[in-house]
């Protein structure tokens, strides 16, 4: 079966914007079409509900359990791309990694002394980011019922020349590179909490696991929600990638940051323009409870599943270009003092 997108779309190798927005809007296949379930995506996922309730799986989860699961299976039996079918083998090992055996004594110290040795192994292991906060229980998916108390979280940074690419499968491959790199800190991680005596339950992209990911991340300081629905952090921008380990072991939680990057998105469009299927939309919006940035699943998926995964958002978005992050983070820091003095 012949792929619709006409790879690559966007190739940047030197870091300069070479994206054409398509000519022709992106019409969702017929194909696909008949496969969506008679509830739209944006009503499982809570667009429009004022109230704060658990959210549903979707997609990327086990397809019985989710309404979209007829979709999610077309897509998981077209055919791959060698890149990305390589970066897949690339992870089995990953995947069949076992956790070590639980010692019988938990290791005794203070939350803080524990949370600074866990960020020091989590950044020792390979994580670019590691931050700690309490599970919420309307993070965890329906369906799902976890005991732990808190969620350590794992940002994996992604190589921007790569990611740049999107959508081509060059892209892709990186991303579930990193994905796999997320999934072994995050076992590693676990592993190393259980020969301290603490349970660690490890999980890591791009599959769904039983909470959600990016919420915990906001909470936990790695930045704050952009527009095409990925974190911005004040780093690495959006070229980032997620994973975690659930834990009781003793811990102290990190604080959310601000500077200044959701009052970027207000003025920026840069994403709203690129994606192809016109999913990303120009204002906030009330989604179980809380009103922020939202992607439209519906527009999304069908282009996602065309290309195997898309990012083509995030391959766009300014603030994901090496060195763009700290620089705009000190720039909108000016700003913000300069109108405070005012
Ligand atoms: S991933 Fe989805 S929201 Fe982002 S550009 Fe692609 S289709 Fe649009
Ligand atoms: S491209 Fe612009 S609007 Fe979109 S997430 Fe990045 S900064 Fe925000």
């Amino acid at each position: 079966m012949e792929r619709r997108c006409d790879w690559p779309r966007r190739v940047n190798k030197s870091g300069t914007d070479d994206w054409q927005p398509p000519a022709e809007p992106y019409v969702a296949p017929q194909e696909q079409r008949d496969l969506f379930p008679d509830v739209s995506g944006n009503a499982i996922n809570g667009l429009g509900e004022s109230t704060v309730r658990r959210p549903e799986p979707i997609y990327h989860h086990d397809p019985e359990r989710t309404r979209f699961g007829a979709l999610q299976t077309w897509f998981h039996g077209l055919p791959g791309h060698p890149l990305i079918d390589q970066a897949r083998r690339d992870r089995i090992p990953i995947m069949e990694e076992q956790l070590a055996p639980l010692a019988p004594q938990p290791e005794q110290r203070s939350p803080a002394d524990w949370t600074a040795v866990v960020k020091e192994q989590a950044r020792a292991l390979g994580a670019e980011l590691a931050g700690i906060t309490p599970l919420r229980p309307e993070w965890v998916f329906e369906g799902f019922e976890i005991t732990q108390k808190w969620v350590v979280v794992l940002g994996i940074a992604m190589d921007y020349v790569e990611q740049s690419t999107a959508p081509h499968p060059r892209s892709i491959a990186e991303v579930v590179r990193q994905y796999g790199r997320g999934t072994h800190v995050a076992k590693r991680l676990a592993s190393w909490l259980r020969t301290k005596g603490w349970d660690g339950l490890p999980h890591g992209g791009p599959e769904a696991g039983p909470i959600l990911m990016i919420p915990p991340a906001l909470a936990c300081g790695f930045g704050e929600l952009g527009k095409d629905g990925s974190i911005i952090n004040r780093d690495l921008g959006s070229c980032f990638r997620l994973a975690y380990v659930l834990t009781d072991v003793p811990l102290v939680a990190d604080a959310p940051d601000a500077f200044g990057a959701d009052e970027f998105c207000m003025n920026c469009r840069v994403c709203e323009k690129a994606c192809p299927p016109d999913a990303i939309t120009p204002t906030k919006h009330l989604v179980r409870g809380e009103t922020k940035w939202y992607v439209d699943f519906d527009k999304c998926v069908p282009y996602f599943n065309d290309t195997t995964g898309c990012g083509i958002c995030i391959a766009v978005c300014p603030w994901s270009r090496p060195g763009v992050a700290p620089n705009l983070t000190k720039k909108l820091a000016r700003r913000r003092a300069r109108q405070d003095a005012a």
